[in-house]
């Protein structure tokens, strides 16, 4: 493994890689500290102690304290890069829908022209099988591509497609706790370990770029930045773009995908009133999931709040043998999501941990107190239905105490959707 392009702590760790500069871990301009290893300036995130090899106070970076601790007293070194060609040949096992030959001839040109894009999919739209003619010229061009995503479970998921298609290729799958095996010319990894390189991608290819939380944005925004060269192309893709990043891209740069790879509508979210206490049993939802049962579909009930999930959940469970909930805090969560997977739950109380990733045949949802959801969220989970080719429909139950703005928004965004897919040609 060579460490082209990184931040290196250690020059033990190099071989025949060239030092491009080397920094202090932590530097002090006009007063102000800087991390040179993830640029952090936010003065709250320093701290200081006494090291003992220098006799003197040092101060190091908090933010980026799990890619390896950087300090004031300490140098970081980073390695020049290099550029690699590859044949790239990859394998699709079915022939691209014509929307998806678009989006692939536009992320193609835009890997060739060093252009940005940002592609704004419906869930179910196909995205990861448009990105593999811009990942395979780009590679035999010797460009280095990274495809990133906030979270680590998208992370995994794409790469094990894309591993799956580029058989022959060196792909270095990186989040915390691993490390990547190659030498950084393939590299499919959550956005945070990024801050490992400098100058280093020619193509960054961002998945569920919505996923971030908002007020991490600036921080994103700027790793990809630092992780790139300067005419680097940097393709986005979501279902939920916010104002903030369409604003970054003129008209012509944003690639509407309407349309879901199977051709069929989009599931729409029914609103029904119902006030659902956690301290009675509510006759409508009880009803609703046991007719779920009995026509063997599977459901994904959603909610706001952990506790409030739990304290509902306590009141059905005895209901029904095949149920189960979930949240990021539960430390079964992987176990849980893979019985999901192995067709041994029916019914999965969750918080928004479930609105991305899991696929199912006969899914439908239904979302509690729709009233405190985004817009985003209640989009990214009605986009769970239908996702399947044999099973392209289903239902989205959501049940409030009143209509909100967000509720309204999402539902339009999913019809507007819809119809500009059916302008198009592109579902039947
Ligand atoms: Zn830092
Ligand atoms: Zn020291």
């Amino acid at each position: 493994m060579k460490l082209y392009g990184r931040i290196c702590h250690d020059l033990n760790n190099l071989t025949t890689e060239t030092v491009k500069v080397s920094k202090p871990g932590v530097s002090k301009v006009h007063e102000k500290y800087i991390c040179n290893q993830c640029g952090n300036t936010d003065q709250t995130l320093f701290f200081n102690y006494y090291c003992h090899h220098c006799n003197a106070t040092t101060t190091y970076c908090r933010y980026c304290i799990n890619l390896g601790k950087v300090q004031s007293c300490k140098a970081i070194y980073i390695i020049e890069s290099e550029r690699q060609k590859s044949l790239c040949k990859y394998r699709l096992n079915f022939e691209l829908s014509e929307q998806q030959r678009h989006a692939s001839d536009k992320i193609k040109q835009a890997v060739l022209n060093s252009e940005h894009l940002l592609l704004h999919a419906v869930t179910g739209a196909g995205k990861t099988e448009m990105i593999f003619e811009g990942i395979s010229v780009a590679r035999q061009n010797g460009d280095n591509v990274a495809v990133v995503s906030p979270r680590v479970d998208v992370v995994k998921e794409v790469y094990l497609r894309l591993a799956e298609a580029f058989k022959d290729e060196q792909i270095d799958l990186m989040y915390e706790g691993n490390f990547g095996q190659y030498n950084s010319t393939f590299v499919v990894a959550t956005v945070h370990q990024l801050m490992r390189y400098d100058s280093h991608f020619d193509v960054v290819i961002v998945d569920e770029v919505d996923a971030f939380p908002l007020d991490m944005d600036n921080q994103l925004m700027h790793t990809i930045h630092k992780a790139s060269t300067l005419h680097a192309s940097h393709i986005y893709l979501t279902a939920t773009p916010n104002q903030q990043l369409q604003a970054k891209f003129t008209d012509s740069q944003i690639i509407k995908l309407p349309a879901r790879y199977h051709g069929h509508s989009l599931p729409l979210p029914e609103f029904q009133f119902n006030a659902i206490k956690e301290t009675k049993l509510n006759q409508k939802l009880l009803k609703l999931l046991k007719k779920q049962i009995e026509d063997k579909r599977k459901t994904f009930v959603f909610f706001h709040d952990i506790s409030y999930m739990k304290k509902v959940f306590n009141m059905y469970e005895h209901y029904f043998s095949k149920i189960e909930y979930v949240s990021s805090v539960d430390s079964e969560r992987h176990e849980k999501v893979s019985l999901l997977r192995n067709d041994e739950i029916d019914i999965m109380f969750t918080t928004t941990i479930l609105e991305r990733g899991v696929t199912l045949e006969y899914l439908d949802v239904v979302i509690m107190h729709t009233e405190k959801f985004t817009s985003s969220a209640i989009i990214q989970i009605a986009g769970r239905v239908g996702r399947k080719l044999s099973c392209p429909t289903g239902k989205v139950v959501c049940y409030h105490e009143g209509i909100t703005k967000n509720m309204l928004h999402a539902k339009n965004e999913i019809s507007k959707m819809d119809s500009l897919a059916r302008k198009k040609g592109w579902i039947t």
